[in-house]
C-alpha cells in the first residue's frame, strides 16, 4: 500500500511540475517576444451593409514564435493578463494599429481590443493620445473594443477614462455583446458607439429563430439609444441574409474576410468593398 502510495504520488507531482514549468517558460518567452517585436497584428474588414463597403478594420494580434510559428490571441492573451504583460503588450497593439490605420484611406477607422486589466491601469488614457499624436491618425478615426467584464468592476474610474477618451473623438464599442451579464442596464451608463453582437448567435440563427430574434431585439434597442450594432462571425450568405433581415448596420466574419495581414490590407482597401 505504501509502494502504491508514492506510485501514485509520484506520477502526479511531475504533472503539476510540468503545468508550472510550461507556464514559467511561456511567460518567459512572452517577455522575450516583446522585447525581440515578435507579434504582429492582422485586420479583418468591419462592413457596412447597406452598401456592402468596408468601414473599417478590426486590429487582432498574433505572436511570431520561432518554432511554434503563428500563435493565436486566444493562447497568449490570458496569461499575458494574468502576469500583467498585456499593457506592455497593448501599448504596443495601440501603437502599431494607429501607424498602421495613419496609411489607410481617410474614411476607414481601426477597432483595437482593450483587456479591462489595460483600462484599469493608470496612463491608458494617456497612451492612447500617445498613440495618436505619434501616428498623426484623428482620434475619430480608432474604435476601442471592450467586454462587459470592463464594466463590472471599478465602475466609476473606467466609466471616467471611456468619457475623457470620447470627448477627444475616440468610439468605444462593447464586445462579445450577449455573452456577459447585466448588459442592458450597462448599455445605459456607459458611453458606447457600437455593439457588436457576439458570433454564438450568428452561428446559431439560421437553426433558431430564437437566436435571430435576439439580434432584431438588440439591433432594436441599440437604435433606441442611437448605438449601432454589428454582428459578428458571419460565415454563410444565409447567415448574412438572416442578420439583414434582422436590421443590423453592420457585419464583421470569414464570408467577407479572414483577418488578414497588414501589407494585405492595402489592397483589400484599394478596391474598397470585399470581394
Ligand atoms: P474578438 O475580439 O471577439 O475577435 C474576433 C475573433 O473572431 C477573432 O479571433 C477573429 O479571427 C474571429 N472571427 C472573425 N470572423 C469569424 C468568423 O466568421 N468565424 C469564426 N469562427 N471566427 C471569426 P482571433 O483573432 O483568434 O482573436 C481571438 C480573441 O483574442 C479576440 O476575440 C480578442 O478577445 C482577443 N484579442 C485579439 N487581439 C487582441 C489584442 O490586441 N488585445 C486584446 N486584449 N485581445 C485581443
Ligand atoms: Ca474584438
Ligand atoms: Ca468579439
Ligand atoms: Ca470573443
Amino acid at each position: 500500500a505504501k509502494a502504491e502510495g508514492r506510485g501514485t504520488f509520484r506520477l502526479f507531482e511531475p504533472q503539476m511540475d510540468e503545468t508550472v514549468r510550461e507556464r514559467l517558460h511561456l511567460e518567459r518567452e512572452l517577455r522575450e517576444a516583446l522585447q525581440a517585436d515578435r507579434f504582429e497584428l492582422h485586420y479583418q474588414p468591419l462592413v457596412d451593409l447597406s452598401d456592402n463597403r468596408i468601414t473599417g478594420m478590426e486590429a487582432l494580434v498574433r505572436w511570431r514564435h520561432p518554432e511554434r510559428g503563428l500563435v493565436s490571441p486566444a493562447l497568449f492573451i490570458p496569461l499575458a493578463e494574468e502576469t500583467g504583460l498585456i499593457v506592455p503588450l497593448g501599448e504596443w497593439v495601440l501603437r502599431q494599429a494607429c501607424r498602421d490605420a495613419a496609411g489607410w484611406p481617410d474614411g476607414i477607422s481601426v477597432a483595437v481590443n482593450v483587456s479591462p486589466i489595460q483600462l484599469r491601469h493608470r496612463g491608458f488614457a494617456q497612451s492612447v493620445l500617445a498613440a495618436l499624436a505619434t501616428s498623426g491618425l484623428v482620434a475619430t478615426r480608432l474604435e476601442l473594443e471592450i467586454t462587459e467584464s470592463v464594466l463590472l468592476d471599478d465602475t466609476e474610474a473606467n466609466l471616467e477614462t471611456l468619457h475623457t477618451l470620447r470627448k477627444l473623438g475616440v468610439r468605444i464599442s462593447m464586445d462579445d455583446f450577449g455573452t456577459g451579464y447585466s448588459s442592458i442596464s450597462y448599455l445605459r451608463r456607459f458611453p458606447f458607439d457600437k455593439i457588436k453582437i457576439d458570433r454564438s448567435f450568428v452561428r446559431d440563427c439560421a437553426a433558431q429563430s430564437e437566436a435571430g430574434a435576439i439580434i432584431r431585439a438588440i439591433v432594436s434597442l441599440g437604435a433606441s439609444l442611437g448605438i449601432t450594432t454589428l454582428v459578428e462571425g458571419v460565415e454563410t450568405e444565409p447567415q448574412l441574409a438572416t442578420v439583414r433581415a434582422e436590421g443590423a448596420q453592420e457585419v464583421q466574419g470569414y464570408l467577407f474576410s479572414p483577418p488578414r495581414p497588414a501589407a494585405e490590407i492595402a489592397a483589400l482597401l484599394e478596391a474598397g468593398t470585399c470581394p
